[in-house]
């Protein structure tokens, strides 16, 4: 049955099982704490009838919704509890030539996350990346997909009217209900650790739940990659490049427009990153688009004549369309970089949670050259699932970073080696 869902996942849509499973994950995490607490009230209110008769009425009526809700997470949970369903998904798009779309990267990172739970921090960024790289229409396919393929299969799962032949278009509001709930507790009860560093990766057991977990050395490394995520391995449009002529001229340009806000750092194991407050924005060619965030490699990804530089800043854009484009801007060893000093004075030394230090603002403008002349490629994602279709500007001009601040940075390694070209043009302005 399980190969059944995933044939019928296929089938319906290009799409996955990924974007449903998780809000109705945790949209279910929030049902079970709801009929928890609402079980609870009802024993409370058994005990002082008089004082809280009505109450207790009104709370019996809000059960038998939520307890449908938490039986669909079930019925969610044991279709992909068992991983079969992942490795029917993983095999069929292993044999793709192309690559796969954002939507189907969705659907994977999905269903990954529904059968490693959301305990393996890799996978769940892993996820909400590819989510990031998924148009609202795009996730609603995907909703409507999974939705459509495990009603197909006998699951108990209620279709969204969205889903519906003719869709009016379902808007934000099924996102915003999904109340972000301690999503462990409606975890499969698998007992994966996950752990980001340090700790040996446990066996893989016969059940199959393997963590989507990726490094920059050894078995994780950039080579396997591919294992884990097809695009990675398959793709003829990765990036990095390196950078060396002949190149083919354009006459367009970038415009950096980017405003100060609230400073926004994380340590995502990977890279340090500031996630950018709503209103920088950049035109390119005339189009803008807006910057979502920033983070740092060490040395660069990009190469310039066979060359890295110390470090690589990429600027993170997305367009109305979904559309991503990085503007890399490489660092160069010279006199200690202001900006960094702010950057690196509230940056996290270990992977944890998004920090927000009170009254710290930056403008990303500070880490920009004067010069805007650039290198321009179409590349994809440097770090799993290596989603393609992201443009490249890279700067020719490179900005000053003090040694001390390369060693400051707490990532010794964290670039991808240089991708084949496959023929593609490089492009300068
Ligand atoms: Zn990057």
């Amino acid at each position: 049955m399980f190969k059944l869902i995933a044939i019928v996942v296929l089938a319906i849509s290009t799409a996955g099982a990924g974007y449903f499973g998780w809000t109705q994950k945790k949209l279910g995490a929030a049902a079970t704490e709801q009929v928890a607490e609402l079980t609870q009230k009802v024993e409370e209110a058994d005990k002082k009838v008089e004082a809280t008769e009505v109450e207790l009425a009104a709370s019996k009526e809000m059960l038998p919704p939520l307890m449908t809700k938490a039986q669909e997470l079930e019925a969610v949970k044991a279709a992909f509890s068992t991983g079969t369903v992942l490795k029917d998904l993983e095999a069929v798009y292993a044999k793709e030539k192309k690559g796969i779309s954002s939507e189907r990267q969705l659907g994977l990172a999905g269903v990954r996350l529904l059968t490693n739970g959301t305990k393996d921090p890799a996978t769940v960024e892993a996820f909400q990346k590819a989510l990031e790289m998924t148009d609202w229409k795009g996730q609603q396919k995907v909703i409507c997909a999974a939705q459509n393929a495990l009603a197909a299969a006998g699951e108990k799962v209620k279709v969204m009217s969205e889903c519906a032949p003719e869709a009016p278009a379902g808007k934000e509001e099924k996102k915003n209900d999904a109340k972000v709930a301690p999503a462990e507790k409606a975890d499969v009860k698998d007992d994966k650790k996950g752990d980001k560093k340090g700790d040996k990766k446990e066996a893989h057991g016969p059940a199959d739940t393997h963590a989507a977990h990726w490094e920059y050395e050894g078995a994780m490394g950039p080579e396997n990659w591919g294992k884990e995520f097809p695009i990675c391995g398959k793709g003829k449009s990765q990036a990095p490049l390196n950078i060396k002529g002949p190149f083919e001229k354009v006459r367009f340009s970038v415009a950096p427009d980017y405003k100060q806000g609230q400073l926004k750092i994380v340590n995502n194991g990977h890279t340090i990153q500031v996630n950018v407050p709503n209103g920088s924005k950049i035109r390119i060619d005339g189009k803008p688009y807006d910057l979502v965030q920033f983070h740092f490699h060490r040395p660069s990804e990009e190469h310039i004549d066979g060359k890295p530089s110390v470090m690589v800043v990429h600027f993170v854009h997305k367009n109305m369309e979904g559309e991503l484009a990085v503007l890399a801007v490489m660092l160069r060893e010279g006199n200690e970089n202001p900006g960094i000093k702010t950057l690196w004075t509230h940056a996290p030394k270990a992977a944890g949670p998004e920090v927000i230090p009170d009254g710290v603002m930056f403008n990303p403008v500070n880490l920009l050259p004067k010069e805007m002349d650039f290198f321009h490629y179409d590349g994809s994602l440097t770090t799993p699932p290596c989603t393609e279709k992201v443009k490249f500007y890279i700067l020719k001009t490179q900005v000053n970073i003090s040694k001390e601040q390369v060693t400051d940075f707490p990532f010794k390694m964290n670039a991808r080696p240089i991708q084949p070209a496959n023929g593609r043009p490089i492009y300068t302005n």
